[in-house]
């Protein structure tokens, strides 16, 4: 039930879009919305007693400039595009943004090839200002460093993702907009051509539904019908805190080249807002959705996951890395071996555990990690199903991708009604009547126009 709500909420008030999830892509979404269509009823519907409760409120704080994404991807594109957003947004808005710069380091010669790759998708992708270094370049950029080779992205930022979260709750309730907190949405039913949202026994009915619900995408899109895969899989990432003076050893971001087949960057050296020097995160499967620390186990959670034949898919191909992490995760002297590659002056006894944040990763039935960013349209319902990091660097440009799609025209009327496709049997009547992938309704609206964050802790 919501017993709490930011910005004016009137209940005799209908309201015409509702949005699950107050992370960052939610809350991207609802101000862009409020922006676009300043009549619109726009409300954020939040189970948390807080914006940025999850994902948002737990990651690194990194603006990627966008290098590592395959060229003409929807990450490559919302990546660069959501950069040059959010340096402008986080300017006028006085929040915290430092363009720090990153290196990314190879550190055996195996990785000197594949260094080179991902310098030329840096390149394909218009990455700003990069640059090949080698072992002397490297070192006059991060003095304490060590490495064969290095890409320097200058561009590469750091910020405070909670707190561009909050603004964004702000802007949405000061443009009339609301963002109901404690509201946890346990079922989504057709109501006409609408959508009817319930909480327990409170029900409100929307015309448009845009579901951005993080590491519960896939149970939250299930219950609007959409299908059950891609699921999501949660995985924990560890990070350690460089305690003492040998925090100054480092000056901007440093990481490693990331594993191919891999859809995580690999433990990295991350110089936060706050001044904190942080190392990771790892990435260890967990055994409960919101799983953040190793006692966080759901039985429930673990028998859906084992029921996904791309569980076990996945599982034959990443064992050897999921036994590697598991290890780092238990062992801090195997955590730092890797890391003291990179900065062999900071040891063992310089670190401390510095809490953990979940991952949601979508997994496809045949095993694979989804790479891209994955959404879903079910007619007045949109699914974000997979928006892993960059999202929050994204987050602004995948707002304005969702919004471009979900077909909202100037005079507010429902769009066209996308052609029936055989109704399926599992799927509920206006999921499988109106489901269509939302690339294809952004590309023939293209063609239309013509063209201070809280970590848990062990
Ligand atoms: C350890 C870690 C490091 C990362 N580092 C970076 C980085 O440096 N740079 C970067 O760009 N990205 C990074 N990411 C990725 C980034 O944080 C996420 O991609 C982004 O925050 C996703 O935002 P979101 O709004 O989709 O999800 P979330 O922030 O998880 O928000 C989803 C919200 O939906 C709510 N919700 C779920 N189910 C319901 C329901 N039934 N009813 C109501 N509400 C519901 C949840 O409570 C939650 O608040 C990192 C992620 C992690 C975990």
């Amino acid at each position: 039930m919501a017993d709490e709500v930011i910005g004016a909420f009137d209940a005799a008030r209908e309201p015409s879009i509702g949005i699950v999830g107050a992370g960052i892509v939610g809350l991207a979404v609802a101000r862009e919305l409020t922006r676009r269509r300043p009549g619109a009823r726009v409300v954020v519907f939040e189970k948390e007693e807080r914006v940025a409760a999850h994902q948002t409120g737990h990651n690194s704080g990194v603006v990627h400039a966008g290098i590592y994404y395959v060229p003409g991807s929807l990450k490559a594109r919302l990546c660069t595009r959501g950069v040059a957003l959010l340096k402008a947004y986080c300017t006028e808005h006085q929040l915290p943004y430092v363009e720090c710069g990153k290196l990314v380091i190879a550190a055996r010669g195996d990785e000197v090839p594949r260094l080179d790759a991902l310098y030329d998708r840096a390149v394909a992708n218009g990455v700003p200002g990069l640059r090949r270094v080698g072992p002397e370049g490297l070192r006059e950029i991060e003095p304490h460093a060590t490495g064969l080779g290095a890409i320097h992205s200058p561009g590469s930022a750091i910020t405070d993702y909670a707190a561009v979260a909050r603004a964004f709750a702000a802007e949405v309730a000061a443009a009339g907009g609301e963002v109901r907190l404690r509201f946890p949405v346990d079922r989504i039913e057709p109501e006409g051509e609408r959508v009817r949202i319930a909480s327990g026994e409170e029900r409100v009915t929307v015309d448009r539904l845009i579901l951005c619900a993080g590491l519960q995408a896939d149970r939250v899109a299930t219950l609007a019908g959409d299908e059950p895969g891609p699921r999501i899989v949660p995985f924990r990432g560890e990070y350690l805190r460089v305690k003492n003076e040998k925090a100054d050893l480092l000056r901007g971001l440093v990481y490693p080249v990331p594993e191919p087949g891999y859809p995580f960057l690999g433990v990295h050296f991350t110089r936060r807002i706050d001044g904190t020097v942080e190392i990771g995160p790892n990435a260890v499967l967990a055994l409960a959705a919101e799983g953040y620390r190793w006692r966080d186990l759901s039985p429930v959670h673990l028998a859906r996951l084992a029921a996904w034949p791309g569980a076990w898919r996945m599982a034959a191909r990443h064992w050897r890395m999921g036994a590697h992490e598991v290890y780092g995760s238990l062992s801090k002297r195997a955590y730092m071996k890797a890391s003291q590659r990179y900065f062999p002056e900071i040891g063992l006894d310089d670190v401390e555990r510095y809490g953990a944040g979940v991952r949601a990763q979508a997994l496809d039935r045949d095993g694979s990690l989804v790479d891209d960013f994955r959404i879903h349209r079910l007619g007045p319902v949109t699914a974000v199903r997979n928006a892993p990091s960059p999202a929050a660097t994204s987050s602004m440009a995948i707002a304005e991708h969702v919004v471009d799609a979900i077909g909202l025209h100037a005079d507010h009327q429902l769009p066209e009604r996308v052609p029936p496709r055989e109704v399926r049997g599992r799927l509920r009547p206006f999921a499988s009547v109106y489901r269509r992938p939302i690339w294809a309704a952004s590309r023939s609206s293209a063609a239309a126009r013509g063209s201070g964050r809280r970590r848990h802790t062990r």
